[in-house]
């Protein structure tokens, strides 16, 4: 009964998400849920009979079919990548992530959030960079202090908790355009997040993050940023759980193929 049960409850929160915001939005930005982790559980024996369960129920309550990609293995592998010069600066040789699913969820949200709010307000941004490995990290802290003061494991890039945007304008990438900076500051700093356009040593105004108020040293041993909507994040856990299980498949990777060239 239990077995039965499961996929049912499963179904409901499928259908209240493909009702929400989100289910409306491009499948980039579906949020990782309990559904997703509680897959992992769901024995492939059953899955046929599961999913016939599933149509039932559907039809009962006349709602559409989700469509929601699931892959707890190998979703990193699909994760987005820019390549140097992309957006006109010398970010170094190895690749940056750009994939917004590849950030804490509740940060990954307020960023979409920064996305449509200054979209509606006229402005293009680009994601420059999100998750950043260790490896990236060390290589930024080489190439010198206009890049970054933080070395390996100091940067909230490496806990999926910063993020670097840039407006796009006719194609080009405007780094230099202090009102337009400004302007997209403010918004991220409506949506309680700390905007680098505030520091001045390096003044790094794409750059966007946030901790819930916890420190690096913390986030450094595993602590998570408190969230105030827990509800809507009722699987925060297993979802960082997820997320650095996908970070460390994709550093190993990157350092192995590394060593290959
Ligand atoms: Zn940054």
């Amino acid at each position: 009964m239990r077995i039965v049960l499961k996929p049912i409850f499963l179904l409901f929160s499928a259908l209240t998400l493909s009702l929400s915001t989100y289910g409306q939005m491009d499948r980039l930005f579906a949020p990782f849920d309990c559904r997703r982790h509680a897959e992992l559980d769901i024995e492939k024996t059953v899955t046929d009979t599961l999913s016939q369960v599933s149509i039932q129920a559907l039809q009962v309550v006349e709602a559409p079919t989700p469509i929601i990609e699931i892959d707890t293995v190998d979703a990193w592998k699909k994760w987005k990548t820019v390549e140097n010069f992309t957006y006109g600066k010398d970010r170094g040789t190895m690749p940056m992530i750009v994939e917004l699913n590849a950030l804490h969820p509740y940060f990954r949200d307020r960023i979409v959030d920064l996305i449509n709010t200054c979209e509606a307000q006229g402005i293009h941004l680009a994601i420059v960079e999100s998750y950043r490995t260790h490896a990236k990290q060390h290589e930024y802290k080489s190439m010198g202090k206009k890049y970054t003061r933080s070395g390996a494991g100091k940067s909230k890039h490496q806990y999926g908790l910063a993020v670097d945007v840039v407006p796009i304008v006719d194609s080009i990438a405007m780094w230099d355009d202090k009102n337009l900076w400004k302007r997209i500051g403010i918004v991220g700093e409506h949506l309680g997040l700390r905007w680098g356009g505030r520091w001045r040593t390096p003044y790094d105004p794409g750059h966007f993050e946030w901790t819930g108020g916890i420190s690096t040293s913390e986030l450094s041993i595993g602590k998570l940023p408190p969230i105030v909507s827990k509800d809507s994040y009722p699987c925060i856990e297993e979802d960082v759980r997820l997320l650095r299980k996908y970070w460390k498949e994709w550093e190993d990777e990157v350092q192995k193929s590394y060593a290959r060239n």
